[in-house]
This record gives C-alpha cells, structure tokens and sequence, in this order.
C-alpha cells in the first residue's frame, strides 16, 4: 500500500483527479490512500499567510518556509519512512525508472510550490526535487499530478495484470509498437495485414521491429543506454540498413 499526500495551497484541484484512471483505481482497491492537505492550517497567522515578498527585490511572492516545514513534519509524524519530494523545474526529469521507484515506497508526501517558487531552505527538509519537465507550470499540483498518474499504474495490483504494462513504452527502454482496433480499414487506411492473420510469432516479430523502429526514429537517446539483446541488435540492424537504404520509418500512408 502506497500512502500520498500532498502539501498544496489548492487541495480542491485534486478533487477530480483522484476520481478517474488509475489513481482511481487505487485507491478503490486500497493499494493507495490519497489526502492532499491545505498547507494554509500550518500558517500561523490570523490570515494564513504562505507567501511573502521576495528578499533582495523582485517580481512576484515567494513560499514561506515555516508553514511548509511545519506541514512537512506534521505529515511525517508517525509514518515509517516517508519520501518527502519537492516539485520543482531545477531538478533531474521524472522518468518511468523513477516512476518504478517511486511506486516501491510506502509512504511519499508531495510539497507543490506556487507563485514564483518556494523558500531555498525548504530544500533542506525534502529527500528529493523533481521536475516533470524543461518548462515552468503555475504551480507543483499539475506536476504532482503526473507524478501520482505515472506511479499508481505501477503499483502491483492495479492494473489487474502485470502485461498491461510490460509493452508499455521506456518499461524496458523502448517506445510502445503502434497500436489499431477495428474498423480494419478506416478512411482508406488499413490494419497491418500482419496483425489480421493471427500468427503469432509473426506478429511478435513485427512489433519488435516497430517498437525499436520507432525509438530509432523518435527517440535515438533511448538506445543509447539500453542494453539490447541479440535478437534486439539484429533486428536494429536491418533498420539501419533500410534507413540506409533510404526506406524511413512508416506504417501507412496517411490518407
Ligand atoms: N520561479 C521558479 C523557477 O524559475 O524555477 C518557478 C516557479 S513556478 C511558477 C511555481 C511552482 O510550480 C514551483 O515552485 C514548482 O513547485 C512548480 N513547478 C513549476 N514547473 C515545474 C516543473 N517543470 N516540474 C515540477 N514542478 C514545477
């Protein structure tokens, strides 16, 4: 069981999103509880004031620490282990790997920033900063969000079985092969006939194909640390040869 919760000046946003998908799903079956806690109750003044202007000059509010760190240790109390991560655009991306990691942990608590970030020293009671991405939101719910999406599906249990996410892409450093349902032609745009003849090995081939194509493609980084198999680095193989070849990445023509 993976206990969240998240520290925010706007626990209201996350009230539908905890109502839909996987973290749903989780929380249903009890393989996650979810609290996202007003940080405004650890403010001490009349006002409930968690913001104040920026020392040195500057545009904009900045995060107070003391309701932060006070929210923080309020969480902490009585939980074992509890991953305490600070939402923030300066620090390393979230990853599925991480994703993985994160979804291991009993108990992790999610500090969203608002307005133009939060006190430096409250860096000093996180066990981790992360970003969701080289851009900056309005604040660390919508990140936290991503963060709760991503690990809920990893929770074991959650997905029902396992192999929903075992093809999923970066689970093992490669993007997904392209997917089809039915109609099996749709405006003038058909199925691959390979996966209409319900031949198996066939059809396993021709997404080890597509799924390396396409990260060869899209996604040439991703090769560059994962550890291919034999069969993995043969199959690379015949589509750099068609790539020299002058053959690019495509499954259909779009109509
Ligand atoms: N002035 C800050 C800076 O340049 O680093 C950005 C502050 S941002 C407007 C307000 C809050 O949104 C941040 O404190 C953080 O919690 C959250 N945030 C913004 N972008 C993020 C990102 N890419 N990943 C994670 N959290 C982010």
């Amino acid at each position: 069981m993976l206990d969240v919760k998240i520290l925010t000046i706007f626990p209201g946003i996350f009230d539908s999103f905890i109502t839909f998908g996987n973290p749903a799903q989780a929380i249903e079956k009890h393989l996650m509880g979810f609290e996202a806690v007003d940080l405004r109750q650890f403010a001490s003044d009349r006002h409930r004031t968690t913001d104040d202007y920026p020392y040195g000059g500057g545009r904009g509010m900045i995060m107070k620490p003391e309701p932060i760190v006070k929210g923080i240790r309020a969480l902490k109390a009585g939980v074992d282990k509890p991953r305490v991560i600070l939402t923030t655009p300066q620090a390393r991306l979230f990853d599925q790997s991480k994703a993985e990691e994160l979804s291991q942990l009993s108990s992790m608590i999610i500090v969203c920033g608002r307005y133009e970030g939060i006190d430096e020293r409250v860096r000093c009671y996180v066990d981790e900063e992360i970003s969701v991405g080289d851009y900056v939101l309005s604040g660390g719910e919508t990140a936290a969000m991503v963060i709760i999406d991503a690990v809920s599906r990893l929770v074991p249990g959650v997905m029902g079985s396992d192999s929903h996410i075992g093809g999923d892409s970066f689970y093992d450093g490669l993007l997904e092969y392209p997917q089809y349902t039915r109609p099996r032609v749709f405006e003038g745009m058909s199925v691959p006939w390979v996966l209409l003849e319900g031949h198996h090995e066939k059809i396993r081939t021709w997404r080890l194909k597509q799924s390396l194509a396409r990260t060869f493609y899209r996604r040439p980084d991703l090769l560059e640390t994962k550890i291919l198999n034999e069969r993995e680095a043969e199959v690379l193989g015949e589509i750099r040869t068609e790539m020299n070849a002058g053959n690019m990445e495509k499954n259909h023509e779009c109509a």
